[in-house]
């Protein structure tokens, strides 16, 4: 896989999709095999999925987690740096379909799924740690939800980890809320 340095933003939603597979966000597993996994993995070219993947990213996304969830932002860039090192090797410059030079991080040959998704996740999330800084990891806003999250848009005003989802949720404890207020 050849990983995009300066566009991070579709690794970042990757490890956002990834952390919120955990049931502790869901109330139930939502990486249960490897057709989930291919799912969150459609837009790469990797090899398909076995249920050997399935349980080393389960592992995986619990570092990417820990990540958003470091207290500093040294300690996130250090925690990225090994997830980007399992199989990521030293950049490449490549030419863009416009003729102009960018940078990637290329896995190695023979890494393993597993590799090629921390390195994915590792260089976006450093990218965005470089660009935006550590306050872009959040917990999801949304009430009762366990989510977190990174913010790669670029007015970094996202609150939910599973925005169709949370923000949902959110509307309608609002919604509710304001009934209560009215029968009062
Ligand atoms: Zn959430």
């Amino acid at each position: 896989m050849l990983i995009p340095m300066a566009d991070y933003a579709a690794g970042v939603e990757v490890a956002n999709d990834l952390v919120s597979t955990s049931p502790t966000v869901r109330g139930a597993e939502a990486l249960s095999g490897p057709a989930d996994l291919a799912g969150l993995l459609a837009a790469y070219d990797v090899a398909a999925p076995v249920a050997d993947d399935v349980e080393k990213v389960r592992f995986l996304r619990g570092e990417v987690r820990a990540v958003m969830e470091s207290g500093t932002e040294d300690e996130a860039v250090e925690r990225l740096a090994l997830l980007a090192g399992h199989a990521g090797l030293a950049p490449v410059l490549r030419r863009d379909p416009s003729g102009r030079w960018r940078w990637y991080v290329p896995t190695a040959r023979d890494a393993a799924l597993v590799g090629e998704v921390a390195a994915l996740v590792g260089v976006a999330l450093l990218g965005l740690v470089r660009a935006l800084g550590h306050d872009r990891f959040r917990a999801c806003a949304a009430p009762g939800c366990g989510g977190v999250f990174a913010d790669a848009s670029r007015a970094g005003r996202r609150r939910y980890c599973m925005p169709e989802l949370c923000g949902n949720r959110q509307n309608v404890a609002n919604h509710r809320a304001r009934r209560r207020a009215v029968a009062r």
